[in-house]
């Protein structure tokens, strides 16, 4: 099937093979005229359940990095495959995907490197020994500035996500302080995939969408649930055994952890099928313990059964407070809220109390700006003599120059470290499993017809206007309709070569859900043909009302009914 897919898409325009001309590159594709504008729809359709409907705040950042930022997020020590190379012919592959087992990719070097030996896995292009699978680490590594002094070392980033969790001040402030609220990224991500071999499903630059909600931990909770809260989720849990339930079920009985990573599966659901994808072949799976990355908590994956098999689209994480620790410890900076008291309550805090009249003789001028950073240190971090840098000098403290002293303190609130929930959707992943989802082949006389049933808002072309003839001022006449669609902002084809059943097919062939015809009775009454492409009924409306006409289509979300 997904040969047939990808034919039908390389031929009209939708996805080609990137560089092709010097041979191509293998995780690497463009997305031809069509392509791109399927993609974009599938983004917009996004933007508008994130950004317009949930209120998150949209960023964009750069896609080149430095070192610093994933030494912190853990991608440098962490974000690696297994590989192993063919001693033969010098071919890698990805260590687990050559071994059988369910959830290889979860298993150790060295449990991958046993199964290989006990079942004598040999390489699949030359029937070589592979080598003991080791460690590769899958982001691009590249230098910033000019060599000597000022070079660096950048990646491209892996995610988009990081952006968010650095700029957790900027937005904090943005959202008032308030807790929770949510911010999304979408752009590219890159992965040096060992050996990409899938299509759209694995490469090594690929589209992003990722939202990162910050919570309170004390409460995992989203607003409007109740909006969601029925939801049938089909929930293969960790323990393997599959249920079906609704979102407001799956919190009640445990089996999604909170309230909020089962709003954001819900939703993923919603999103997904308002795209096209098929809900009897959509599946939510949660992450065994040892599959999860190194930052979650708990996972659950969006899955579709695609004629690969059951393939990842998104994946919905519980990063705890993972990645604002990191990014504070490696910082130094305070990534923390804070939670306000109803009232402002009276602590016992520890104070360091300086004694003047010793620190005066010992550090003359610089007396006051010493016992100012002995103040601002923790008063648990505090032994016998202290050593200060300031300004580039060294100053001992000795312990007879200040105390440690309980006091009473009136505090409005205490500070704590947001979690995380993350919904990181595949874009590419999700345009072709809509594509694989909504093909459908028709034998009709003899000759096989092919039909992309795209739901109207992601089809790439809304409608096709042809006139039945091109003479007699119908193509006059089609040719308005056209530019009036396309001033609307409706992207419509026009086509007056061939029959009209040829053009009706080739429209069916990239999912365009209306065709308008004008005829001759369209010269007498001014009416034309509106044509649905999966029931083939044809209505007529009057020719100045065909714009608004095939935008409430759109805007209706209906398949290519009337
Ligand atoms: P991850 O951060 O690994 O959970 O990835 C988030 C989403 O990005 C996945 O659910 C996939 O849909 C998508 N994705 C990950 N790796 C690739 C890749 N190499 N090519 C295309 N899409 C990918």
């Amino acid at each position: 099937m997904w040969a047939k897919v990808l034919a039908v898409a390389k031929r009209r325009g939708f996805i080609w093979p990137a560089f092709d001309i010097y041979g191509g590159l293998s995780g690497f594709y463009d997305y031809g005229p069509l392509g791109a504008e399927l993609k974009r729809n599938i983004m917009e359709i996004w933007r508008r359940y994130y950004v317009l409907i949930e209120g998150f705040a949209e960023i964009d950042s750069p896609n080149l990095s430095p070192e610093a930022v994933f030494r912190a997020s853990g991608h440098l020590d962490k974000f690696e495959d297994y590989m192993t190379v063919c001693r033969s012919c010098g071919a890698a592959f990805r260590a687990d995907s050559l071994v059988e087992t369910e959830n290889a990719d979860a298993l150790s070097a060295d449990e991958l490197w046993d199964i290989m030996r006990r079942e004598n896995i040999r390489c699949p292009e030359c029937g070589g020994e592979p080598s003991k699978p080791e460690p590769f680490n899958l982001m691009f590594r590249t230098t910033i500035g000019p060599k000597g002094k000022r070079e660096r070392t950048g990646y491209l980033r892996p995610e988009t996500a990081q952006a968010m969790f650095m700029d957790f001040q900027y937005l904090y402030r943005y959202f008032r302080e308030k807790l929770p609220f949510g911010a999304v990224q979408t752009g590219k991500g890159f992965r040096n995939e060992i050996s990409p071999r899938q299509g759209l499903l694995r490469l090594r630059e690929f589209n992003m969408a990722e939202a990162e909600i910050f919570f309170d931990p004390e409460k995992k909770e989203w607003g409007g649930f109740e909006r969601i809260a029925g939801e049938r989720l089909r929930l293969i849990p960790n323990n393997g055994n599959e249920l079906e339930m609704s979102a407001a079920e799956a919190v009640e009985r445990g089996i999604i952890k909170n309230q909020a990573l089962a709003y954001f599966v819900a939703l993923t659901k919603r999103f997904l099928i308002a795209v096209g994808i098929d809900e009897k072949r959509l599946r939510f799976r949660e992450h065994l313990q040892d599959e999860m990355a190194h930052y979650a908590d708990d996972c659950w994956d969006a899955e579709v059964l695609l004629s690969y098999g059951w393939v990842e689209l998104v994946g919905i994480a519980d990063r705890t407070n993972y990645d604002l620790s990191r990014h504070m410890e490696f910082s130094g900076e305070n990534l923390r809220a804070m939670r306000k008291y109803p009232e402002p309550k009276e602590v016992e805090v520890e104070e360091i109390i300086p004694d003047y009249r010793k620190m005066g003789p010992l550090f003359k001028g610089n007396a006051k700006k010493v016992a100012e950073a002995l103040k601002a240190m923790n008063p648990a971090d505090l032994h016998d003599d202290v050593t200060l840098e300031i300004d580039g000098n060294e100053y001992v403290v000795p312990e007879s120059a200040y105390r440690v002293e309980k006091v009473r303190k009136k505090v409005s609130g205490e500070e704590f470290i947001p979690h995380v929930i993350e919904p990181s959707y595949g874009i590419d992943r999700i345009l072709y499993a809509v594509m694989e989802h909504n093909y459908y082949e028709i034998e009709e006389d003899g000759e096989t017809y092919r039909i992309l049933r795209l739901p109207a808002s992601v089809a790439p072309v809304k409608a096709g206007v042809f006139p039945l003839m091109s003479k007699d001022r119908l193509n006059e006449k089609a040719r308005e309709i056209y530019e009036n669609l396309r001033k609307a902002g409706i992207n419509a084809f026009y086509d007056d070569s061939g029959s009209i059943g040829r053009r009706y097919a080739r429209m069916d062939e990239i999912g365009t859900p209306f065709c308008i015809t004008v005829d001759y009775q369209s010269l007498e009454d001014d009416t034309v043909t509106i044509r649905f492409r999966d029931t083939k009924e044809q209505i007529r409306v009057r020719g100045d009302e065909v714009t608004g006409k095939i935008r409430d289509l759109i805007e209706r979300g209906e398949r290519a009914t009337p």
